[in-house]
């Protein structure tokens, strides 16, 4: 008999692994606390860059090798979709101010690091002023120096996420939105446990760290690809998503409080999207959006399976765009293993990538 999964929690992670199963043959259940927009899910929130490159200056290997096999894995994911997905791979400008000079060096130097220690195939280049002009015209000659970090990428989130919810439905996955569900109350063969920081009670070590963004939309400004500001206090990111939208976002805070922005943050962040582009000042701000991203203590993401009928992952923390795809794929073998054999002392060795499992 076709074996029956209940995945609990449809924000990334459980939106994408309730529609492989269903689409594998399985009968799948979906349940989330919210909606089907997704609104309490750190996947709603996100500004969904595609970073390897940046994120290595802080993130192990393994984050890296797993954000760069995504990114060869998202344009299939997004092509059997029912719905358009907006992604894009043209590289990420790094920018500073000349007074923050120092920190550019500083960037540069330990980017080639890791690019000499193999962490990836591109390396980054050395943009002069009119060359950063021919990659976004209208940043004019505003930055007489760039750093292009030309492998990486974004999506956009909020149509991924519609996309997805068009996707299940047509898939007949039996979707159960407004229902907490708990692993051991859930009615199937087996649970794929998905809740991020809603996994808490059942996985003590996941905490919450909260991230700030701004939505604000621009008529006068027109950026195309992700651009990185250095900066001492007030590092920034903007990903310009479609029709002059503008996900702009910095702040990285040890708390699992999801109240509003706080002044502070709002006054950091425009203030920094104002430095990039005066234009910006008639900016509209759409929406400013607090959400805290599930981690782990050693900030890796984690497939756990103790031995019954719950297999847990989370831990995609500040890299759940970035990882999706590629953690995916490692789920879905540790499934198939699963259901197709009794499992040795051997399984981990056995894994694509075996670090990210953990008994
Ligand atoms: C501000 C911000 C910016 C970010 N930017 C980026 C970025 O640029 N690039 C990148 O790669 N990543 C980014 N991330 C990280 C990324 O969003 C997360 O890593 C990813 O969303 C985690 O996916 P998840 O499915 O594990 O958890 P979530 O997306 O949080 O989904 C968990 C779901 O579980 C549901 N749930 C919780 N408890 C229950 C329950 N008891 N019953 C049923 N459902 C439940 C929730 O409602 C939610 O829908 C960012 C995150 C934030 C907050």
């Amino acid at each position: 008999m076709t074996s029956r999964f209940a995945v609990l929690g449809a924000g990334l992670m459980g939106r994408l692994m309730a529609l492989s199963l269903r689409r594998l043959g399985y009968r799948v259940d979906l349940y989330d606390h919210s909606g089907p927009e997704g609104a309490t899910s750190a996947a709603y929130a996100a500004a969904a860059m595609l970073s390897p490159l940046a994120e290595s200056l802080d993130a192990e290997p393994l984050v890296i090798a797993l954000g760069q096999a995504s990114l060869r894995l998202w344009p299939g994911i997004i092509k059997t979709l029912p719905a358009p997905v907006f992604f894009q791979q043209e590289g990420t400008l790094v920018l500073w101010h000349p007074q923050d000079r120092d920190q550019a060096v500083h960037f540069d130097e330990r980017l080639s690091r890791r690019h000499q220690a193999g962490w990836f195939d591109e390396p980054h280049q050395t943009l002069c002023a009119e060359e950063i002009e021919i990659l976004e015209p209208h940043l004019g000659q505003r930055f007489q120096r760039a750093l292009w970090l030309p492998l990486e990428g974004q999506l956009d989130n909020r149509m991924l996420i519609k996309a997805l919810y068009s996707g299940l439905v047509e898939a007949g996955v039996e979707l159960h939105w407004e229902t907490a569900m708990t692993p051991a109350a859930a009615r199937a063969d087996w649970v794929i446990d998905c809740r991020g920081l809603g996994a808490k009670p059942d996985w003590s070590q996941v905490r919450g760290v909260r991230g700030e963004v701004l939505r604000v939309h621009s008529r006068e400004v027109t950026l195309t690809r992700p651009i990185r500001l250095l900066h001492p206090r007030y590092p920034l990111y903007i990903a310009p998503k479609p029709e002059g939208h503008y996900v702009v976002g910095a702040t990285q805070i040890e708390t699992e409080d999801t109240s509003p922005t706080s002044v502070r943050s709002a006054l950091e962040l425009l203030s920094a999207l104002y430095s990039i582009h005066p234009a910006f000042g008639e900016a509209r701000v759409l929406e400013m959006v607090s959400q805290c991203r599930p981690a782990l203590p050693h900030h890796l993401p984690e497939i756990r399976w103790k031995g019954g009928r719950v297999i847990e992952i989370n831990g995609l923390y500040r890299h759940g765009y970035l990882m999706a795809p590629a953690v995916l794929e490692a789920g879905l073998h540790l499934i198939k293993r699963l259901l197709e054999s009794p499992i040795g002392d051997d399984w981990q060795d056995q894994q694509p990538w075996p670090s990210i499992y953990h008994l």
